[in-house]
């Protein structure tokens, strides 16, 4: 067992090695405040979410019948600015991962320095086995649920997993409808054409691909003939995949959840898009021998990006890791314990917080285009968030290196000075 970095955790936990979400988010933070030498009245505030909303949601199906989906919506800060976070539909998701996942929203919005607070929600349910009709009732009753706790300047919802610019489309309509006049401005990743952003939808990998450009610039890796394991091949890993191999980098083995495919000499990523939009999946692809999930991850590469879920870098396999980065573009895939092993194991860790902070980042954007109601091209877009990636890259790398520690040490610490910073000015209300 390891306990390196574990603090005020009940023994329990300590135990074997802790999966959940929340208490993963909580062990990462009470390890940085520890290092940094928080207030403990502080750190009791930015522990625990502020706000916590478990919903019922009805829905009429298709053939008549009635079906209860459970939804939840969590605000961990709006400290400095609004709340922001994603929306995950999925089957396993728990009211726990979601209070992890504004947690770490809170975080990730400091180290990118945007004046937002965290936030996340998630409804329990497949959305690959719901009608298109089925799918517009459960989002708009979700959103007419949450309508009360969320707004412009209150708590921006954007897409995550499995939920996309159709569904933040029905929720800003809803919204809308139920305010009385159009607000673009409560959620993001929007269509362009109903106030989103050009590149938000490249904006999670693009901000993931500059950040691994300058971590290879630390570990002497040459980006264009750097080879690459992606697990995961949605709206991050697939985008990923073809900013890399533009570059020139190989991209040797990618996975979805159906299945993986490997090919040493590198995989042709124009042809594995064309054949997931034939076939819903990336196995089968030409020129490919099949891989599973796991084993990807084990792969002997320069960097790994795990695009998909929590908890898959754990202590049963992070001594088998061999990459040199590893970059995570998934939230939560590493836990605590295999963090420990992959630092001592010289593995630079490329933190969720900061490596998929470009998504949030160009969410910023829309939201600052909303409000003026005046659009920026994809240019500019990218010229911001490549200026905004790389300065976080460099704070944290700045930070974890003052510290004497890994770099998701070096970015909470980081995000914490900053969110303690403004609560202690703030002040504690009443
Ligand atoms: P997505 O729904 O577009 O894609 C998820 C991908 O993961 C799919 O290809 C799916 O098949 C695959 N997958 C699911 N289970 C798997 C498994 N067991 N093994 C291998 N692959 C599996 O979601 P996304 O938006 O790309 O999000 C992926 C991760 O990135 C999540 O952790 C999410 O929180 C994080 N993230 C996304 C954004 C964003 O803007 N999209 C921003 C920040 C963080």
């Amino acid at each position: 067992m390891v306990t390196q970095g574990i603090t005020a955790m009940p023994a329990s936990v300590q135990t074997a090695e802790d999966l959940n979400s929340f208490r993963i988010a909580m062990r990462q933070f009470d390890s940085a405040a520890e290092k940094c030498g928080l207030d403990p009245g502080l750190r009791e505030v930015l522990r625990r979410p502020r706000r916590a909303l478990s919903l019922s949601l009805p829905v009429k199906m298709d053939d008549g019948s009635v079906q209860v989906f459970d939804g939840f919506r969590v605000q961990h800060s709006s400290v400095r600015g609004p709340c922001k976070g994603g929306i995950r539909y999925h089957p396993n998701v728990t009211f726990d991962e979601v209070k992890a996942l504004a947690m770490w929203m809170t975080w990730k919005c400091a180290i990118v320095n945007i004046p937002f607070g965290g936030a996340k929600g998630g409804i329990v349910c497949d959305p690959h086995k719901l009608s298109k009709n089925e799918l517009e009732h459960l989002t708009r009753r979700y959103a007419y649920e949450i309508s009360p706790i969320i707004g412009p300047d209150k708590d921006i919802p954007a897409p995550d997993v499995y939920t996309d610019s159709q569904i933040m489309a029905w929720i800003m309509d809803t919204y809308s409808m139920t305010h009385g006049s159009s607000a673009p401005g409560v959620v993001t990743g929007k269509p362009t054409f109903l106030g989103g952003s050009f590149g938000r939808n490249e904006a999670t990998a693009r901000g993931c691909w500059f950040v691994i450009r300058s971590a290879c610039e630390v570990m002497g890796i040459s980006l264009d003939r750097a080879t690459v394991a992606i697990q995961g091949f949605g709206n991050a890993g697939s985008i990923a995949a073809e900013l890399l191999a533009r570059q020139g980098a190989k991209i040797i083995a990618v996975s979805d959840s159906r299945g993986g495919i490997f090919n040493r000499a590198g995989l042709r990523v124009p042809e594995l898009l064309r054949h997931k939009v034939k076939t819903g999946s990336v196995v089968d692809s030409p020129n490919s021998e099949p891989i599973d999930s796991q084993t990807i991850l084990e792969l002997q590469c320069d960097i790994l990006i795990p695009a998909a879920l929590e908890n898959q870098i754990t202590l049963e396999n992070a001594d088998r890791i061999k990459a040199r980065i590893v970059a995570e573009a998934a939230n939560g895939p590493t836990t605590p314990d295999a963090d420990a092993v992959l630092h001592d194991r010289g593995i630079m860790v490329v933190p969720d917080i900061l490596a998929n902070a470009g998504g949030v980042t160009v969410s910023y954007f829309e939201w600052v285009q909303d409000l003026q109601e005046l659009f920026w091209d994809e240019d500019d877009v990218n010229r911001r968030l490549e200026r905004v990636m790389v300065k976080a890259f460099t704070d944290v790398h700045a930070t974890a290196k003052k510290h004497d520690a890994d770099m998701r040490t070096g970015a909470y610490i980081l995000a914490i000075d900053r969110v303690a910073t403004a609560t202690r000015v703030r002040g504690i209300w009443p």
